[in-house]
């Protein structure tokens, strides 16, 4: 298929290109490096020995779109192009409702004047909110705590209803859990411009000497270590959801969510134990108060996607850490200055 891929130069974007072409499919990125490089481009077509076609914009440029579509005429669309910091989601609520979702808008718009009818989108586990119950299945209650993840629920919203009102029309909604890990190659993977939000980047920075220690945020939740539980998937698992997200559409109309996990979940401890293995390097921690929104614990049911999708998550937490591990000490200033 021919495939446009917004925000394809961003974390999980160049994964999943790589994924993408390894499957045979066509692929072009419209991004407007607000949070990547072109680099990261010029490393998949390495990797890939392959044709990425890439057009500099944003998602909110109704003529940057009808260009991109007229020149590549996609079959489908995933669209990750979109802000992701929970807490910078609160203190500038109208952008991230202005590029999540009037950004997807925009793209519905762009989509249905090419007459393309298919579309995976980047949705997150944040749209659950707290638990009711454990794990999440895609029948749990949406009620985000955050402005972040109301606006990727708000965006699901939209593209459900789109493909009500037109038959022939697809959306996958894939609500990720925690996405961690890097290419194999060592060549590409996560570059927060910067200080870490999250944790597998911080415990990685910290590891390769660039932070003094981890901020463990919270030792008194409901868990057998007191700290916060995640499911954490690798990327290129992620990635390959998105190829198995459009061999699905193929056949399939409206719109469905999935979930993207693993299944387990881990704890901050577990984690630094992990990233301690694969590195070989202790991670000094200090303790600080539990981080205003977090919840205990999070794990996803994935059994969805592997029924419907016949997708289903193959890389362990040591693949997790190693990767990362990896990937930061071969780029320790991540994609500038490391060639
Ligand atoms: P990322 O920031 O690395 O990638 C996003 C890409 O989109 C970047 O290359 C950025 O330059 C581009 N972009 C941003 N705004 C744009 C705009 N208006 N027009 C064009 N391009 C734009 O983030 P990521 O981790 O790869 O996440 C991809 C998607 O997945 C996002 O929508 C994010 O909300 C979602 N998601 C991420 C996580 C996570 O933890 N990484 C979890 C759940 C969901
Ligand atoms: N966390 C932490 N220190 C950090 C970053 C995160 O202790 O510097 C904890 C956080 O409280 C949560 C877990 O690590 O329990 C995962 O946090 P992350 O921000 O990576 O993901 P999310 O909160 O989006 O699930």
């Amino acid at each position: 298929m021919r495939v446009l891929v917004t925000g394809g130069a961003g974390y999980i974007g160049s994964h999943t290109l790589l994924e993408l072409m390894a499957q045979g499919h066509e692929v072009c990125v419209l991004d407007n490096y607000s949070n990547a490089t072109p680099e990261v481009l010029t490393r998949v077509r390495t990797l890939s020995n392959g044709q990425v076609t890439d057009f500099t914009g944003d998602v909110r440029d109704a003529n940057k779109l009808d260009e991109v579509m007229q020149a590549f005429q996609p079959d489908a669309v995933i669209h990750f192009a979109g802000l992701k910091a929970v807490g910078e989601s609160t203190e500038k609520p109208l952008l991230y409702y202005d590029v999540n979702v009037a950004g997807t808008l925009s793209l519905l718009h762009a989509m249905d004047r090419a007459g393309c009818k298919k579309i995976i989108f980047s949705s997150s586990a944040t749209v659950y909110g707290d638990p009711v119950y454990l794990p999440y299945d895609e029948a749990h209650p949406t009620n985000p705590t955050s402005v972040y993840g109301q606006t990727k629920l708000a965006a699901e919203k939209m593209l459900t209803a789109w493909t009500s009102a037109q038959p022939g029309t697809t959306a996958v909604l894939l609500r990720y859990f925690n996405p961690v890990g890097a290419h194999a190659s060592t060549r590409l993977g996560e570059d927060p411009k910067d200080v870490p939000n999250n944790l597998m980047p911080f415990i990685a920075q910290v590891a390769v000497g660039k932070r003094e220690a981890l901020t463990v945020f919270g030792e008194d939740y409901d868990t057998p270590d007191g700290t916060g539980k995640r499911d954490y998937i690798h990327v290129v698992d992620l990635a390959r959801a998105h190829v198995a997200a459009l061999n699905y559409a193929v056949d399939h109309e409206g719109a469905r969510p999935f979930n993207i996990g693993t299944g387990d979940s881990y704890s901050v401890r577990d984690m630094v134990a992990a990233f301690e293995r694969a590195s070989g390097r202790t991670i000094p921690t200090k303790l600080a108060g539990r981080r205003a929104g977090d919840i205990a614990e999070m794990q996803a049911n994935a059994s969805r996607a592997q029924t419907e999708m016949g997708w289903k998550a193959t890389h362990t937490l040591d693949d997790m850490t190693a990767s990362t591990w990896a990937w930061q000490a071969a780029n320790p200033n991540g994609y500038i200055n490391t060639d």
